[in-house]
Parts: C-alpha cells; structure tokens; sequence
C-alpha cells in the first residue's frame, strides 16, 4: 500500500474541483474524483494521464446513496483503503425568485446540495473514525453570508453546509478529524458563466478587488486546510472573495 494520503473530490470534473485536483496532484496526494457521468468521469480520468496525476475517476451521483456505496467499494477494491481526506465540492444551482420557484428546483437544489451531505460524509467519515485521522472540507458559498435575491434554495443549501460543519466538527474532534469550510465569492467556472455580462460586470464592481476569482484561489485555501499545518483549525469557514464579504 502506497504511503501517500488519498483525497476524494466529488464533482472533480470541472471548475472548483477539477482546480482542487491538480492542485492536491501537486502536494503529493492520490487524487479521486468523479464525474456524474461515463463521459465526463472518462474527459477526467483524460486529464489525469495528460497531467500525469497519481489518482482515478469514478462515476458518482450524491443524490443516491447507492452510487455512494458503490463508489465506496471500488475505492476499496482499487486502493486496499479508503480516503483521508474528503472534499465535498459538487454542487448546484437552480435560480429563480422564490415566488416563482417551483417545487422541483427547490428539492432538487437540497436533494443535491444538503442531503448528499449526510450520504457521502456518512459513508467516508466512518472509516476515518476508525483511522482516527481524517479531513472533511465542503465548499460553502459567499451567499451562505449575504443571502442573494433568485437563490433562496441555494443559499438554504449553502449556509446549512457551515451549520453541518460545525455541528459533525463537534462531534469528531477527539478522532484527529477536522471539518471545515472554503466559501468562495464569485468564481469563472461553468456555473457562473450562465451569468450575461451585465450581471458580471455589476457582480466585480461590488468586488473590493474588482474581478471575480480563479478556481486555483479556491483550491490553495483548501489544499492549506487538508494539510498538516490546519491540523488545529475545525469548524471553520474560510472565506475566499476578493472582499465581497468581510467576517
Ligand atoms: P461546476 O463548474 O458547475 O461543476 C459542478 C461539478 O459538480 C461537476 O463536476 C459536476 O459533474 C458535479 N455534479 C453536479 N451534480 C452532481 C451530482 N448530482 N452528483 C455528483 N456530482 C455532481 O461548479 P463550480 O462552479 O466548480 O462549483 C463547485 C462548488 O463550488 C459547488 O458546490 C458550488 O456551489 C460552489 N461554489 C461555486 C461558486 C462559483 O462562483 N463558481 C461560488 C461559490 C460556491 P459533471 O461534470 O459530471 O456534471
């Protein structure tokens, strides 16, 4: 068995993640992430071998909990273990003001933002208690603080996530396992490029920095998190917006 850690990152395909990959690839860690989908757990596993990246893709979907599971004993088929270090960073959005949202675009932003919470940290955290070692960082969002007029079922899902840290940070201190986490402002990825450029420029010029961030700021703030030197941070939120929202 290889003496390096094992990172898993759901939703490692694109944007944040695919980010938090390399970077992790880069501080030695074997990195798993997955896709929702064949293709685009295959376009990963591509850009694995083009970076040369110690790691595998899987296929994950968090709002089932059998594809959890499954994920789960691939991971030890492949590996004889199981990760060190989670990474909960996919996610959704469904905007709509509230009065129109229907039922569906609520459910299925918390189905797929908090629920798979309880899924995937369930299944991932129990062997890390046994290890009695382990990280768990999930990726908030700026809006869990400001609140944002057409995301009101993301912003539930987004500040939820710092309570569920908190609270399961808590409950596994004395097991050497941290929780914490990264809340980015506004970040280039597919999920901000539904945006149209009216929005965005209006978006970076309440930005103190004046632009919106890279998946790389997100990734370092979460590559510093999993490493040894935050071993005596937990509960925690970092947040990384350019001074859109100062604590
Ligand atoms: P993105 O570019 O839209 O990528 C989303 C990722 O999540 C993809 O890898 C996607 O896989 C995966 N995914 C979607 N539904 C899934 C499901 N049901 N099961 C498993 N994986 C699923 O998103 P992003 O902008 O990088 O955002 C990453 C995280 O950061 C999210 O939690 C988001 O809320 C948060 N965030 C983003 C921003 C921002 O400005 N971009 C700001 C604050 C917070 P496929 O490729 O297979 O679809």
């Amino acid at each position: 068995m290889s003496d390096k850690k094992i990172v898993l990152i759901t939703g490692a395909t694109r944007g944040i993640g695919l980010a938090i990959a390399k970077e992790m690839a880069k501080n030695n860690y074997i990195v798993l992430g997955t896709g929702t989908s064949k293709s685009s757990a295959t376009l990963l596993e591509n850009v694995f071998e083009k970076h040369n990246i110690d790691g595998k893709a899987y296929i994950l979907d968090i709002k089932s909990q059998e594809s959890v599971n499954k994920l789960f004993d691939s991971i030890n088929v492949d590996y004889s273990n199981t990760p060190d270090i989670l990474i909960n960073n996919a996610g959704v959005t469904n905007d709509s003001l509230f009065i129109r949202m229907d039922e569906n675009q609520w459910l299925d932003t918390i189905e797929t933002n908090i629920n798979s919470l309880y899924r995937v940290s369930k299944t991932f955290v129990k062997p890390m208690i046994k290890k009695r070692n382990g990280r768990i960082i999930c990726i908030s969002s700026v809006v869990a603080s400001t609140g944002n007029a057409g995301q009101t079922n993301y912003v539930t899902t987004k500040s939820g996530m710092i309570g569920f840290c908190k609270s399961l940070a808590r409950e596994v201190a004395t097991r050497g396992i941290t929780v914490n986490c990264v809340s980015p402002g506004f970040i280039e990825t597919d999920m901000t490029n539904k945006l149209n450029d009216v929005q965005k420029e209006q978006i970076s010029k309440n930005i103190p920095m004046n632009n919106m961030g890279n998946p790389d700021d997100i990734a370092y703030a979460v590559s510093f998190l999993a490493s040894d030197k935050a071993s005596y941070i937990t509960g925690e939120t970092i947040n990384v917006n350019g001074g859109l929202f100062m604590q």
